[in-house]
């Protein structure tokens, strides 16, 4: 983190300077100290851009590289709450003062919406209010926002090895976005979201109350599983079920190229992925690697898959329902349910579980992603097709998810969240680079931007759907400061699908003065 806070520091210093003369700071900053408790003094959480702290605590939270630029517009101040009073500081204040909040648990938006914003704003940031309290007796969890998925998954394992927790791959997603925006992982299909398993949250309102599921009432207490919290409120904590695992449970990863017949085992993995037991998942990842002969490409697809049994189980199930994958007992390893947290993220087996710990340290790289979902069975020569193109845009990646199981027994209007019964495969596409400048980001953009075009006829139409937690501003935006409905719609409809028009309804009644918003929020009216 040093590194790269230093590399950009300098480039920031100039632009965060600038920015600190806007009067409406002033009256915020007054503002602050009277909305909140003395007993929790705010000015600890305060950050302006004179604070020498200023952009390590700016930078620290971003994930994403793109947004970390000379260019990019940087907040006013960031308040780290370190209290929930602070957090009702923030929004009364914001709001009384005409400032922008955006709000930021873990900053791994894929377009920096929870720290940019083309007008003036200050960051409410949340990873300070980070406690996990596990009941097992009741076989629940209170978890602040700011947690990360890797500290609730210790924590869950601290305290039983047969409990879980169903969310995302990365250890170092904030509960705050990952939760509101659906969450998935690898215990989707026999567990469903993250959102599926949340049983009660405390947000802080536009007026700056602090409700829970009763006082919110069951519609914003929807909306927010999977509607973006960011539209409706901050999300303080939830209350979410751990579920059972078995103690041991079987993780492989088995690669194959084309010249080891990947294309005919990706059309099976196509037609049983879904189909198989709940307790498999097997995502499909392909992407470009260097052929048998040199100077050649090829097309590698791993197959990484998470049993909850144990191998001799899943051998023989496999042997019966997918042998073109043939895998060996040699390709599984058991291990408990918290050691394949970390085997799913690609570190090396044997690695300390303490790793989950960490927290985030800054923008590494640069990214775009996007995503689809599947609904039909796409046929082999489309899959040759895909692979030449995928050749043609390396280094892209996709990763293709399987849904079916517990996700299609759940009505799709349960939650926000509409992909369910019906669909096959989750897909995402995604981009990494290293090179600085604007011709190496169009470039890299452009590239995935094709592959997307291209996969058009493979994927779901009318709308063409997209996984809000896969945030993408190719599929539409409204300005920073204004929500337009027929703007909104065109995120909205990929997004939420029917679901948009009941988030419109529970915008409009709890925020109809659209205080919380960002490019890709929920407006407040039909119109
Ligand atoms: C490396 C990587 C791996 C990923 N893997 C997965 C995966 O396996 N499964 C999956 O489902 N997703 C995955 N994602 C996507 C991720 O879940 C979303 O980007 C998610 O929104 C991140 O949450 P955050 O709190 O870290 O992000 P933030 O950038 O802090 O927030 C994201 C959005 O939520 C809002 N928000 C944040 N906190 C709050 C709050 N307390 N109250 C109200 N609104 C809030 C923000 O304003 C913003 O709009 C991955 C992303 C990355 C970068």
């Amino acid at each position: 983190m040093t590194v790269i806070l230093s590399v950009f520091s300098a480039l920031l210093l100039s632009v965060s300077l600038a920015a600190n003369s806007d009067p409406s700071l002033d009256n915020f900053l007054q503002c602050l100290p009277n909305n909140s408790l003395p007993s929790y003094p705010i000015s600890e959480a305060i950050y302006t851009t004179d604070n020498p702290s200023f952009e390590s605590v700016l930078l620290t939270y971003i994930n994403n590289r793109r947004f970390l630029t000379p260019t990019t517009p940087k907040p006013l101040a960031i308040v780290t709450a370190l209290h929930e009073s602070h957090v009702q500081a923030t929004v009364v204040c914001a709001k009384s003062h005409g400032l922008q909040v955006r709000i930021r648990s873990g900053g791994h938006d894929y377009e920096g919406l929870s720290y940019v914003s083309e007008v003036p704003f200050v960051i409410l940031d949340m990873f300070n209010l980070r406690s996990i309290d596990i009941d097992l007796a009741s076989e629940t969890a209170w978890v602040q926002a700011g947690a990360t998925l890797g500290e609730i998954y210790y924590n869950i394992a601290n305290k039983s090895n047969v409990h879980a927790f169903p969310a995302g791959v990365c250890p170092t997603i904030g509960a705050g976005g990952h939760i509101s925006g659906g969450g998935y992982g690898t215990l989707m299909r026999k567990y469903g979201l993250s959102v599926d398993n949340v049983i009660d949250a405390k947000v802080v309102d536009v007026k700056g109350n602090i409700l829970d599921r009763q006082t919110m009432g069951e519609d914003l207490f929807w909306a927010i599983r999977g509607g973006g919290g960011a539209s409706f409120g901050v999300i303080l904590s939830w209350k979410i079920n751990l579920v059972r695992v078995p103690a041991k449970v079987t993780v492989f990863k088995v690669d194959r190229t084309l010249e080891e017949g990947a294309t005919d085992i990706f059309y099976q993995w196509q037609q049983v992925s879904t189909e198989l037991d709940k307790e498999l998942f097997i995502r499909a990842m392909p992407q470009v690697a260097n052929g048998s002969v040199e100077g050649t490409k090829t097309i590698r697809i791993s197959f990484y898959g998470l049993f909850l049994g144990q191998s001799g189980t899943l051998i023989s199930m496999m042997n019966k329902r997918f042998p073109e994958l043939g895998l060996q007992q040699s390709d599984c390893i058991e291990m408990r349910w918290i050691e394949s947290t970390l085997f799913w993220f690609d570190l090396p087996n044997g690695t300390s579980i303490d790793v989950l710990l960490n927290r985030p340290r800054g923008a590494q790289s640069f990214y775009k992603n996007k995503s689809d979902y599947v609904n039909h069975i796409v046929p082999k020569e489309a899959l040759e097709r895909i692979w030449k193109m995928m050749i043609k845009a390396e280094p892209m990646w996709m990763q293709w998810n399987p849904i079916g199981g517990r996700m299609s027994e759940i009505p799709d209007t349960a939650t926000p969240f509409p992909h369910r019964a019906g669909y096959l495969f989750k897909l995402q596409y995604s981009i990494n680079w290293r090179e600085e400048g604007t011709e190496a980001t169009d470039r890299y953009i452009s590239l995935i931007r094709e592959m997307h075009d291209a996969m058009a006829p493979y994927v779901t139409k009318f709308p063409r759907e997209a996984f809000q937690n896969y945030r993408d501003l190719d599929i539409g935006s409204s300005p920073s400061n204004q929500t337009n409905f027929e703007e909104a719609k065109e995120y909205g409809l990929k997004y939420f699908k029917g679901n948009f028009l009941r988030l419109v309804k529970v915008k409009g009644m709890v925020d109809p003065d659209n205080f919380f918003k960002h490019e890709q929020s929920i407006p407040p009216r039909w119109m």
